[in-house]
């Protein structure tokens, strides 16, 4: 993969996390200090580029707008318009079908896992990792920690659909889940 960009292609980049800034501005995350949700996006964009050492625009766009059309009122037809196809399905693989309901969505996403692209892979990847960080370390302030728990296994099975795609994300959630088990273990106890 190239590590050298031309001024267009930082552009379309900051350009998608100026969109979905917009998008999400009146969103906050689960945590108990109800955190701005693109700070969820961002992370997810920075770890497929930092730990995936995925330079790849297209994927870390899509990163940065993966929630988009799942989370706000914004279309796929939308993302195509601002940022091509390509970008807009990537992001359609990593959007859950928000008319099912919430359990027949988590098996579909373990069923879906191994036959979605290498991006929406490294996507849908980081975005695990990046929720288990927030789960284990500010956990939603709603959560039980069988809730929070659960949610860990059941990364688990999404994950193991999504092996081989890379390495360095592969490895970096092993160490995030074994973390994040320890941390709720030790809330188990006290
Ligand atoms: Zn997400």
């Amino acid at each position: 993969m190239k590590e050298t960009f031309s001024a267009d292609e930082i552009q379309i980049l900051l350009v998608s996390l100026r969109f979905s800034s917009e998008k999400h501005r009146n969103q906050r995350r689960k945590d108990p200090e109800a955190s701005p949700y693109i700070n969820h996006p961002i992370q997810v964009g920075e770890t497929i580029w930092r730990v995936g050492k995925i330079y790849d625009i297209t994927t870390v766009m899509a990163g940065l707008l993966h929630d988009t059309v799942e989370d706000t009122q914004t279309t796929l037809e939308e993302i195509e318009e601002h940022f091509g196809l390509e970008v807009a399905n990537v992001v359609k693989e990593v959007t859950d079908d928000k008319s099912l309901p919430a359990a027949e969505r988590k098996r579909l996403q373990i069923e879906h896992a191994p036959h979605i692209s290498p991006r929406a892979k490294w996507v849908k990847l980081s975005d695990k990792i990046c929720n288990i960080a927030d789960i284990t370390h500010n956990p939603p302030k709603t959560w039980s920690l069988n809730r929070q728990i659960a949610y860990l296994d059941w990364t688990e099975q999404v994950v193991k659909g999504l092996r081989g795609c890379s390495v360095e994300l592969e490895a970096y959630y092993d160490q995030v889940l074994k973390e994040g088990r320890h941390l709720l273990k030790i809330r188990e106890k006290n």
